[in-house]
């Protein structure tokens, strides 16, 4: 599923595609997929209207209309924003289209459904329980370390809560954790300060490294021109039970952490908390 980087690289692609165009007809094919207002207020007001930024807060696409309003999309499994259409073979996902007026087109696709627009004039209701975004300058190690000590969740799903932190989801969660060399079941106070560094470090490291391989591909993931991410061959213990940690060769584990497939390297990711940390972080940075 899209996390992070995968819809800041759609955000980017789309800055260069299809800023500054009109909506000259809105057309679709599956209603469930407009959240709010109906399908017919939706086409009604986006016709006419041309896209004036495009941005991402959290897992959402946002674009802002020149009549003020907002555009929000989120991909949710399997969505997929495209300027092209998908294969032949591909075409029955294809569930709103917008033209252009200068006669190019947005396709949406989405193999599973679960994706869903929203046209808002305030996106506050929608964005206001967000945390923080992770790669802002504005967050820090200590402030992760200030909300962690508050909170008595394991870490894995406190990190995988969007309004503790905005943007993380299965894939680059494992990997942080594994880099950072902390089991996912831990006590979210209970890390220590310089855990809570390194794995600070070890979150913006990787989701920086996703996002210069424009996203990771496992099965659905294209951007915005159809293409693949390449960050899938920099996963480190993601889907990778029974291969060898890269750092220490012991085989990666599966376990399932909040329902979700959990992968870890137990050597590296003990339990208990260590004596002292050992992050081997910058070290690291060479091979991602
Ligand atoms: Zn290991």
């Amino acid at each position: 599923m899209p996390e992070l980087p995968e819809v800041e690289t759609i955000a980017q692609d789309l800055q260069t595609l299809i800023l500054d165009k009109e909506i000259a007809s809105v057309s679709v094919k599956w209603e469930r997929i407009i959240f709010c207002p109906t399908p017919d207020e939706f086409r009604r007001l986006l016709v006419g209207r041309r896209i004036v930024s495009i941005s991402r807060r959290g897992k959402y696409l946002m674009a802002q209309l020149s009549d003020g309003n907002y555009l929000l999309v989120h991909l949710r499994m399997t969505g997929q924003l495209l300027t092209s259409p998908p294969a032949e073979k591909d075409r029955k996902h294809v569930h709103v289209i917008f033209e252009f007026a200068d006669g190019t087109s947005l396709y949406y696709a989405d193999l599973r459904k679960f994706g869903r627009f929203y046209l808002v004039s305030d996106t506050q209701p929608l964005l206001g329980g967000l945390g923080p975004e992770p790669l802002s300058p504005s967050f820090s190690a200590d402030e992760l370390h200030k909300r962690l000590s508050k909170r008595k969740q394991r870490i894995k799903p406190l990190l995988l809560d969007q309004h503790f932190i905005a943007g993380l989801g299965n894939i680059y969660v494992d990997e942080s954790l594994h880099r950072a060399k902390i089991h996912p079941l831990r006590r979210a106070s209970e890390l220590s300060r310089e855990e809570t560094v390194c794995l600070y470090d070890s979150i913006v490291a990787i989701l920086s490294a996703a996002i210069a391989s424009r996203g990771t591909t496992l099965s659905d993931y294209r951007d915005a021109k159809g293409n693949l991410g390449s960050h899938q061959n920099d996963l480190q213990v993601f889907r990778k039970a029974g291969q060898p940690c890269p750092r220490c060769g012991h085989p990666i584990e599966r376990l399932v952490v909040a329902q979700r497939g959990t992968y870890i390297c137990p050597a590296c990711q003990p339990l208990q908390a260590q004596d002292t940390a050992n992050c081997d972080s910058h070290s690291l940075l060479v091979s991602i």
